[in-house]
């Protein structure tokens, strides 16, 4: 920047001073800014103008003098000042001091000294100024290499730290550079032995052969990273499922410094997968089937070699006495089961389990005499063993012990943990939640099976009175009309009498009929029958009891269908229908339909009563099921049961269409000749 250019700013409250000042700046080259008499109107037209320097004089006119109006600048603009003065006394000069000016010219000067009280004054600036960048510049780099090496050390302690990481550096070579905790505790090497070492250290052989560590370090060398899962080799010599993760590491360059390495220890998360996988297998298993004994045995296998060497689900029999239900072994254990599965009386660890409902968890047993009373056999045939892990769960459900699973395992292959034993446990829970399926399941059938065989002989018992009773009647009309006493009074009162003995018949061969079809037994003897007449027939027998609810049965256009059924099986379908419509019928009118539809016929009963919520409309064929309370209307749900079983068993369908309080139709379709009939109905 030339000297020309450089604008200087008088403060000077002697004009004729100022005006001299401003000529011999403009003189030797400088431009001047502009000038002002007060301190107040030099901070003003400084701070508008920002001059390169200012010329301050310390005596001003007004309140503020040189130095307050200087301080004032200064605290805003960084610009250099230089102070003229007349004379200068100790204290203004001490006060000029605190405002670090850049130059202190006492008047008389001339233009020489002028000059170089200015040049020196910008001069300084400028230092100033550039000293004071390079300082900041040096303090943010400061700054930031604290930073890094803060958040280095950090970094470290944290990889450090990692147990559950290997977190370890290769160099450009597939050498270890660095080792964490965590790579100690999976792979068992010490840092010490294990810096230097190439990678394929930690493959299997096969591995090494077929290239798998040069692979991957050339992988992630040409795509900055590798991802891969395998098997790994410990510092022992036992393998491991692992998941390996390489970063490539490059420096500002672009060069390759090593690689950044993440390994993760699989073993124990593919083994908790596994153990759901089997959890959740053997409960599928278990709720297929309520033939528990089979069940058992295939969960045990199951078990085996995932959860040990052996496996056994010993069940109370009815003396309360353990047996064994299931065995399982690895193979090569085949004597050994047999022999255990014999001495389930003698085992001292289910014994106690059982018993007590404790959980045992023998870690080691390394001693033949202690092994040979927990397994309850001789100590001799379990010399081949070796020492032995033992787990022993109860089997049990709402407090009711049902047996016990035992789990037995070659120390060598790994001792049991309590992470085992809360397996084991959840394997008996649901062992219990099985057996008492099967229980539970055995006690409804035999139930079932007492209720039908009831039905059966309650229904015979109750058939047998009714038969004589009705002779009895006709009997008794006869008798009275012979005697000329049968007037109209007792005409009626007979017939409904036996009206009654017809119903209380109906309801006891219903309650047959349902036995008979649960037993499998509903016998359908087909012949030719015109169902137009045998249609009139049912709805004839029903125009007295419709009469006396109001309503009326209309039997629509039927002349003559002929087809291949039970009649008296169809009777009963129909008769059934007739009395529902004229029971929930609510008095108003009901239509009989009767249709051919192509090889088939339809059956159509038609009410205008109460309806049927559509939610029930499927419900009610079934055993018992009613869409009304009891208590307005009786009746035993049996009656469409019976029905859609005789159609069922001619090969047709039966369904219900119905809206509440806007009656019901019910329809039925038979093929009218060709279906093979069963005799016989599940
Ligand atoms: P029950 O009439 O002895 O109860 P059903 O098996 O004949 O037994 O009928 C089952 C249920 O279906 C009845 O309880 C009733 O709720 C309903 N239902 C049957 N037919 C009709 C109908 N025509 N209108 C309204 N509801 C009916």
């Amino acid at each position: 920047m030339s000297d020309a250019k450089r604008k200087i700013f008088i403060v000077e409250d002697q004009r004729i001073v100022a005006a001299d000042l401003e000529n011999t700046l403009r003189s030797l080259g400088y431009t001047v800014s502009g000038t002002a008499a007060s301190g107040e109107r030099a901070i003003e037209k400084v701070l508008a103008l920002r001059p390169d320097l200012v010329l301050m004089d310390i005596r001003l006119e007004g309140p503020m003098d040189g130095i307050q109006a200087a301080e004032r600048i200064r605290a805003v603009l960084d610009i250099p000042i230089v102070y003229l003065t007349a004379y200068a006394d100790e204290e203004t000069i001490v006060r000029a001091k605190t405002t670090s000016p850049f130059g202190y010219l006492v008047k008389p000067f001339n233009e020489r000294e002028l000059r170089g009280a200015i040049e020196i004054a910008l001069y300084k600036h400028e230092t100033d100024l550039l000293l004071h960048a390079r300082l900041v510049m040096l303090a943010e780099e400061e700054a930031r290499r604290r930073a890094s090496e803060e958040a280095e050390k950090r970094f470290r302690l944290l990889v450090e730290s990692v147990k559950d990481y290997a977190i370890f550096m290769l160099d450009p070579d597939g050498r270890v550079a660095s080792w964490n905790a965590g790579a100690t505790r999976i792979m068992g090497y010490e840092q010490s032995a294990i810096l230097g070492t190439h990678v394929s250290a930690f493959y299997t052989e096969g591995d090494v052969e077929l290239g798998a560590p040069e692979e991957a370090l050339a992988a992630s060398r040409r795509d900055g990273h590798f991802l891969g899962e395998g098997f790994l080799v410990r510092k022992d010599g036992s393998h491991f499922r692992a998941e390996l993760r390489l970063s490539a590491v490059h420096d500002e360059n672009g060069e390759l410094r090593g690689f950044a390495t993440v390994m993760r220890d699989l073993t124990e998360q593919k083994r908790a997968e596994e153990i759901q996988v089997f959890l959740d297998e053997t409960t599928l298993l278990l709720t297929s089937s309520l033939e528990t004994e089979g069940t058992l045995q295939k969960a045990a296998e199951r078990a085996i070699p995932l959860l040990g060497d052996l496996c056994f689900v010993d069940i109370a029999n009815e003396q309360g006495a353990l047996v064994v239900c299931a065995a399982a072994n690895k193979s090569g254990h085949e004597e050994l089961t047999m022999e255990l599965s014999r001495s389930i009386g003698r085992r001292e660890g289910a014994d106690y389990t059982f018993r007590c409902g404790g959980k045992v968890l023998h870690e080691e047993i390394e001693s033949l005499p202690c092994m040979a009373r927990v397994l309850g056999t001789s100590p001799e045939l379990l010399r081949s063993l070796g020492p032995i892990s033992y787990i022993c769960v109860p089997i049990e459900l709402r407090g009711r012990r049902l047996g016990v699973v035992e789990l037995v395992r070659r120390a060598a292959r790994g001792r049991y943990t309590p992470a085992d034993l809360a397996v084991a446990q959840e394997l008996g829970r649901r062992f219990g939640i099985a057996l008492d399926n099967a229980r539970l399941y055995r006690e409804a059938q035999e139930a079932i099976r007492a209720r039908d065989e009831f039905f059966m002989i309650a229904s015979h018992e109750l058939r047998t009175p009714l038969t004589p009773l009705q002779l009895q009647l006709e009997a008794l009309e006869r008798t009275l009309k012979r005697a000329g006493l049968l007037n109209d009074q007792l005409t009626g009162r007979v017939e409904r009498c036996s009206r009654q003995i017809f119903r209380l018949t109906r309801l006891v061969e219903s309650l047959l009929d349902v036995t008979r079809i649960t037993a499998g037994q509903l016998v359908i003897e087909p012949e030719t029958v015109d169902l137009c007449v045998l249609a009139r027939d049912v709805t004839e027998r029903f125009t007295t009891e419709a009469s006396e609810t109001g309503s009326k049965i209309e039997l629509r256009s039927c002349t003559s269908i002929v087809g291949r059924w039970d009649p008296m099986r169809l009777d009963q379908v129909l008769t059934n229908l007739l009395e529902n419509a004229v029971k929930y019928g609510c008095g108003r009118p009901i239509e009989v339909m009767i249709a051919e539809d192509g090889d088939a016929v339809r059956i159509s009963v038609v009410d205008h009563g109460m309806g049927i919520e559509p939610e029930a409309c499927a419900r009610i064929f079934e055993r018992f099921e009613r869409a009304v309370s009891l208590k307005h209307y009786g009746g035993l749900g049996l009656g469409l049961f019976i029905a859609r079983q005789i159609v069922e068993a001619h090969g047709g369908t039966i369904e219900a269409k119905s809206q509440p309080g806007e009656g019901s139709t019910f329809t039925v379709r038979l093929p009218r000749w060709g279906v093979a009939l069963r005799s016989e109905v599940a």
